[in-house]
């Protein structure tokens, strides 16, 4: 079996989850190849004929803001464990984008928010997905890190951990989120991010 180029920014996150070796619906092993009237390769099984399309993940988070702090987790798990971040992950079939980012506020961070409006949604096809924040507001400061937490911290902004942000959509979100702030306006941002040349962690 062969399979498609991958670039070192999803090999570095996600070393071989997305590489499918066998057929969901029959077990059979696949082959990538481009079906017809298509323009790329997929994964095709040849005993019952399916074809496994593969898309961008999306992750979904949130900026929990109370008065002049922002709430960042730090990771207990990998990709980036010990590193901190926005509460943020992937979203689940069946749910809004909304609903994805205050569950994973909830979850990783234990923290009870009124969700704002959309701020950033950041392409990162290096990584093959796309990360979207949302504002929100804390209702109180009674929150505690979940199982995929180590700590849950409010910091200001002259005490970001940047050399210690998991990721660059995470840095990028909190970058225009201070700049916003300065402003006292609040837009909504969509940048791309650009794959990272060296072993460095990149969008994801
Ligand atoms: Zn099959």
């Amino acid at each position: 079996m062969t399979a498609p180029p991958r670039s070192l920014d999803a090999l570095t996150y996600f070393p071989a989850p997305r590489l499918q070796h066998f057929c969901s619906q029959c077990g059979n092993p696949v082959t990538y190849r481009v079906p017809v009237d298509d323009n790329r390769e997929r994964a095709l099984c040849d005993h019952c004929g399916a074809v496994h399309y593969q898309n961008p993940r999306l992750v979904v988070g949130t900026v929990p803001v109370w008065g002049e702090h922002v709430l960042l987790c730090r990771r207990a798990i990998e990709p980036r464990h010990g590193y901190w971040t926005l509460p943020a992950g992937f979203m689940e079939l069946g749910e809004t984008t909304p609903q994805g980012a205050e569950r994973e506020t909830q979850e990783e961070a234990g923290a009870r928010i009124e969700m704002g409006k959309l701020f950033t949604m950041i392409d990162v096809p290096s990584a093959e997905q796309v990360h979207v924040f949302y504002l929100a507001r804390l209702l109180d400061v009674d929150f505690a890190p979940g199982p995929e937490s180590l700590e849950v911290q409010l910091f200001l902004e002259a005490d970001i951990p940047w050399k210690e942000l998991a990721f660059r959509t995470v840095s990028t979100t909190l970058e225009l989120f201070f700049d916003d702030r300065r402003k006292g306006s609040f837009g909504m941002h969509t940048p791309t991010l650009a794959p990272m040349p060296a072993a460095i962690p990149a969008g994801s």
